[in-house]
């Protein structure tokens, strides 16, 4: 009996759509298959501080008809308490049978999955950084290079991070930067000597977020809508590759099925899940299958196909936030602008200890999420913050995956269950990192607020990886170089479960990278079985 397809693919992600792309391209039969069904929600036309003030409805958008963003009070990141985005995690935890403790155990059951509420950052690994994975530094560059084209990044290629950065030059140009972070620019030009001691290198932010047209896409357009969703579709987001996808006549896609069980039939393997529509079981069949459903439903797939109740060590990156206060910009207007990421920085830390963030407007973002940090009543604390916040830059800061001691364990019920921590060395990594930055950004002007660096819940960072790791001689419960697991050749494992280490950076396009190399490896080996 022969297969339905040569491959399925689970997940409509990052990871998904760009294992999919050489796949199809070499006329192979895919089906990919998303527990997620498609939804309509228009992003806001206007820009941010327009319908803020002219739009009556504001607050169906603000808060959700359901009071979404109200019931949201632990969300780590404001993108989960926006409206637009709460079909992107809906079901996620319920549907995928996933519990955190101790632990935020974020993931989505969308198409496009978590690229629909992102932030966009993006990084290459160093040549030092993929020393740990099991290939050859030179097997990724291509792949980090095709997607980065296909996705479309902008930023700089001539600052103090390109290096770190690693992209290649082809960039589009950085989106503009907003008076504050003009400012902070211009002094740190003037005074990078004087911080290179503190180890603090800054630079303009790399994005998947279009700054020219590409692909249909549209350029930002500084609307300061980046955390409601862009109407231009300049941030890039996962789902509008499936409409490319499906161009390719050998490419199926199939949403609302929730794959619960891998099996292996004969000589094939099936799927098998819960087609959300009508409630009831449906499989498909492949000669090979692709695990792309996020680490977290990933590593339960994984966990249920070893029958395995040994805990994994899942990697995740201690994070924290802080608030940047500019004296120079007090009494500025709010204006609009870019929503994430405008200037990054690097932060050596303790010998071979690297801290990676990025500094954000505060414009887009509701003002009711600082409020709750301020040591006052609400109603004060808000007045304040609205004075305030026109000269206050939001930051974020992150710290290498294996400082976590996060673990992931199948239980008998078949749920996953998650629990979170940091090693011992993180606060007073983190204490470390907080007098580095007061002192660099004292250094450019901007103050530090007291009580403001708060540090997040382990998994808060939404970077998982490394539950299935790849090695060059895998054991049960790891993936060879090509992120098959161990003991079941044909299932392979493509999003960031795979991952071997973590490092500080964004690890998203390093994650569309391998699976674009696992699936262009795989393409090669299936031509040349056939011939
Ligand atoms: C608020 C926020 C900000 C972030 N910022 C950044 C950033 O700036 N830079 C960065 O690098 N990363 C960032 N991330 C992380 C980034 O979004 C993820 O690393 C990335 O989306 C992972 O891609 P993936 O394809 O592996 O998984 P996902 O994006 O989770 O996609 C998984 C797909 O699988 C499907 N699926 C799940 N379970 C099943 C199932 N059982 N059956 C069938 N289908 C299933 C889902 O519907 C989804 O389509 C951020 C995430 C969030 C939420």
């Amino acid at each position: 009996m022969d297969a339905d397809f040569d491959i399925v693919i689970v997940g409509s992600g990052p990871a998904g759509v760009s294992a999919a792309f050489p796949l199809v391209e070499a006329g192979l039969r895919v089906l990919m298959v998303d527990g997620g069904e498609q939804t309509n929600i228009a992003p806001p036309m206007q820009s941010f501080l327009d319908a803020r003030i002219q739009d009556k409805e504001q607050w169906k958008w603000m808060i959700g008809e359901d009071f979404h963003a109200l019931q949201m009070r632990e969300a780590v990141s404001p993108k989960l308490r926006a409206p637009a985005h709460e079909f992107v995690f809906r079901n996620f935890s319920t549907l995928n049978r996933v519990e955190g403790r101790d632990f935020a155990a974020i993931g989505s059951l969308a198409p496009g999955g978590l690229s629909n509420a992102w932030g966009c950052g993006v990084a290459r690994l160093s040549d030092a950084e993929l020393a740990q994975f099991p290939f050859p530094s030179s097997d990724i560059f291509k792949s980090y290079k095709v997607v980065a084209r296909r996705i479309g990044v902008s930023g700089a290629n001539d600052d103090d991070l390109s290096e770190y950065f690693g992209l290649d030059p082809w960039a589009q140009p950085p989106i503009a930067l907003d008076a504050a972070h003009q400012s902070l620019y211009a002094n740190y030009t003037k005074q990078r000597k004087k911080l290179a001691p503190l180890g603090f290198r800054l630079g303009r932010s790399r994005v998947a977020v279009l700054s020219d047209e590409h692909a249909g896409r549209k350029a930002c357009n500084n609307s300061s809508n980046c955390l409601w969703g862009c109407a231009r579709r300049a941030l890039y987001n996962a789902a509008d590759e499936i409409a490319m996808l499906r161009q390719f006549e050998n490419f199926q896609y199939e949403s609302g099925l929730v794959v619960g069980d891998i099996q292996r039939v004969g000589k094939h393997w099936s799927v098998c899940g819960i087609q959300k529509e009508g409630n009831v079981c449906r499989s498909a069949t492949g000669r090979k299958i692709l695990l792309a459903a996020g680490t977290l439903a990933t590593t339960r797939l994984a966990l249920r196909l070893l029958k395995s109740s040994n805990p994994v060590r899942l990697l995740s990156c201690p994070t924290a936030a802080f608030l940047l206060w500019m004296p120079r910009m007090f009494g500025a207007a709010r204006t609009s602008g870019f929503g994430l990421g405008q200037l990054s920085f690097s932060l050596a830390i303790q010998d071979t200890i690297s801290g990676f963030g990025s500094t954000f407007a505060t414009t887009g973002i509701p003002v009711a999420e600082f409020a709750c940090h301020l040591p006052l009543r609400r109603r004060y604390g808000v007045d304040l913050l609205k004075n305030l916040l026109s000269s206050c830059l939001v930051g974020n800061l992150f710290l290498p995956g294996h400082l976590s001691n996060n673990k992931a364990v199948l239980n008998e019920d078949g749920s996953l269950h998650l629990e979170g921590a940091y090693s011992e060395s993180v606060s007073g990594l983190l204490g470390d990192a907080a007098a580095r930055l007061r002192k660099a950004y004292w250094q450019l002007g901007a103050f530090l607020l007291p009580m403001s660096f708060t540090v997040g819940r382990p998994g808060g960072d939404i970077h998982y990886a490394g539950t299935l790791p790849m090695r060059k001689k895998p054991d049960s419960g790891e993936t060879d170089l090509m992120g098959a697991l161990y003991g079941f050749s044909g299932v392979h494992i493509v999003d960031g479960a795979c991952l071997p280490a973590l490092s500080e950076k964004s690890h998203t396009l390093t994650v569309m990278a391998n699976a674009d190399r696992i699936a262009r490896a795989l393409a090669l080996q299936w031509h040349g079985i056939q011939k």
